[in-house]
């Protein structure tokens, strides 16, 4: 029997069922503008006789992602404006995006880079990476690169190692952190390997950490969740980054179950992302009100350490900043409690 593949043609989903065959020729004009995976670990994840199933709902493309509505972006947070050299993004003082490549093991139907990722021409070349590791060496007030993408844990082991042992030889770094969706979509290729190619090079002062990006429990399957165990093991601190989306995890208790299942894998959760002004991505967006209620009911739900920071990330680039709930009234001083009710303070 052969190995079951990433399903990318139209073809594909129809064949595996997760797209009626009326809609494929529609869903042709998905794919010619935005980047389709899906990998086997993915649909295994996904029940096709629900038509509001949320792990779908995230990998699967549909028809609503023609439409574009007008504040939509196809570079919402600035990265080209922040762009220095090719495969940089510096926006920070202290710290850098760095993207390697724009070559995900899945994609996102609301990947605030749609209109970029799932070129694999645009790999940096080596020239394109010597470049960008020069950027970094030249700015002494830069600690912390983030090493992004496209997804960074698809390059392979050896260039990962070699990546960080370069960076690792710049003095003034002190930290390097990965985003991934590979932990969640493409677990098996979390190997042993890959895990020991994560580590910081002997004797270097560096730490690495992995910010892993999961919207839903039911993603945190059982090899997910052995992938997890893996990195934790490693001494790798994990994070989470969750993006908010209509119809996927917009209810507090997915929420709720979300943020319990993260921190009983070792992963603390960090940010609730507004979902970014991407194109065709209008189907997923909540108002901030809606969000901030969300985050009220998280807090008088969960523990302190299960609490993302809600943050908007400012179309053109201006920054991320927190947009949750504020408990505190300084107009006539009185604080609010989990539970809605005001006190004098
Ligand atoms: C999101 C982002 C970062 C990281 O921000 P943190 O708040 O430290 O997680 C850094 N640089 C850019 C350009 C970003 O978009
Ligand atoms: S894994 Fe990240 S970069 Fe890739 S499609 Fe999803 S959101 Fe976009």
């Amino acid at each position: 029997m052969s190995r079951p593949i990433t399903l990318r043609r139209v073809g594909d989903l129809v064949a595996a069922g997760l797209i009626d065959p009326a809609e494929a020729p529609v869903i042709e004009r998905v794919g010619a503008r935005y980047a389709v995976a899906v990998t086997p670990a993915v649909a295994g994840l996904i029940d096709p006789a629900d038509p509001h199933d949320p792990i779908a709902r995230q990998y699967v493309p549909s028809a609503a992602e023609l439409i574009t509505a007008p504040e939509e972006l196809s570079d919402p947070i600035g990265d080209i404006s922040h762009s220095p050299v090719r495969g940089v993004v510096h926006r920070y003082p202290d710290r850098a995006l760095l993207t390697p490549l724009l070559v995900c093991p899945v994609y996102c139907r609301f990947c605030f880079r749609r209109a970029r990722v799932g070129d694999a021409a645009a790999t940096l070349s080596d020239a394109e990476t010597e470049a960008a590791l020069a950027y970094v060496a030249g700015r002494p007030e830069l600690r912390e690169v983030i090493v992004t993408g496209g997804d960074p844990l698809m390059l392979t082991p050896q260039r990962i190692e070699s990546l960080l042992r370069r960076l690792a030889a710049i003095s003034h770094l002190e930290l390097v952190r990965f985003h991934s969706r590979v932990p969640v979509a493409d677990p098996e290729r979390v190997t042993p390997a890959l895990v020991a190619a994560l580590r910081p090079p002997g004797g270097a002062d560096l730490a690495v950490w992995v910010a892993v990006h999961v919207n839903h429990p039911r993603e945190l399957s059982a090899l997910a969740k052995t992938a997890l165990a893996r990195l934790s093991d490693a001494g790798i601190p994990l994070l989470s980054q969750t993006v908010l989306l209509r119809g996927v995890n917009d209810r507090a208790e997915t929420l709720e179950a979300l943020m319990r299942a993260l921190v009983r894998n070792r992963v603390r959760p960090y940010y609730l992302h507004h979902l970014d002004l991407a194109p065709g991505t209008g189907h997923f967006r909540t108002s901030i009100a809606e969000g901030q209620a969300l985050m009220r009911a998280l807090r008088g739900r969960l523990s302190g350490i299960a609490q993302p920071t809600y943050v908007l990330d400012i179309p053109g680039g201006a920054g991320k900043v927190p947009v949750g709930p504020g408990y505190w009234d300084e107009a006539d001083s009185h604080v609010t409690d989990p539970d809605g009710e005001r006190h004098a303070y």
